[in-house]
């Protein structure tokens, strides 16, 4: 068992936060941002990044050539369904994907919308870590966390209609 600390604060102890996220026994804050048989997308609320989504496998598992066929094609239809929407919902033109196999956690990609202020950090993969520990270090007031949780409520509401 572990114990792990949500971004609310709420201390928890589980044997995978994967596994209870997926099965809902463990609500992220803001809640579920689209679900199919296969995946699972939230946002983790730490890093106050507006449409930022994290999607990931339901299944225990933490590497791409760990999919079954159906989780394959189900992964880049659900991919595709939750990067529209981040257009087309909150206008979000480029996307930063991010995953490694080597997680405490499922097989999961880290969907982080490029904005105007991450130039600073650079362009490309060297950015992405100085990008969310700027977030979660210097953005974390009300007002961005207001417009991320706003942006879990729209692309909820967009997605749903898909599934
Ligand atoms: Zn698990």
């Amino acid at each position: 068992m572990k114990n792990v600390t949500l971004a609310d604060g709420r201390n928890i102890t589980v044997k995978c936060l994967s596994c209870s996220i997926v099965t809902g026994d463990v609500q992220p804050s803001g809640g579920t941002i689209y679900e199919t048989t296969f995946f699972h997308a939230h946002q983790d609320v730490a890093y106050p990044i507006r449409g930022l989504v994290i999607l990931a496998s339901k299944r225990h598992i933490t590497c791409l050539d760990e999919l079954t066929e159906e989780e394959r094609i189900n992964y880049i239809h659900t991919l595709y369904q939750i990067r529209k929407a981040q257009r087309e919902v909150l206008g979000i033109e480029h996307v930063y994907y991010f995953y490694n196999e080597d997680t405490t956690h499922h097989f999961h990609v880290w969907m982080v919308p490029r904005y105007d202020w991450m130039h600073e950090f650079g362009r490309s993969v060297e950015s992405v870590r100085p990008v969310l520990l700027h977030a979660r270090r210097n953005r974390n007031h009300t007002n961005e966390v207001e417009k991320t949780m706003t942006a879990i409520h729209e692309l909820r509401e967009y997605l749903g209609k898909f599934y």
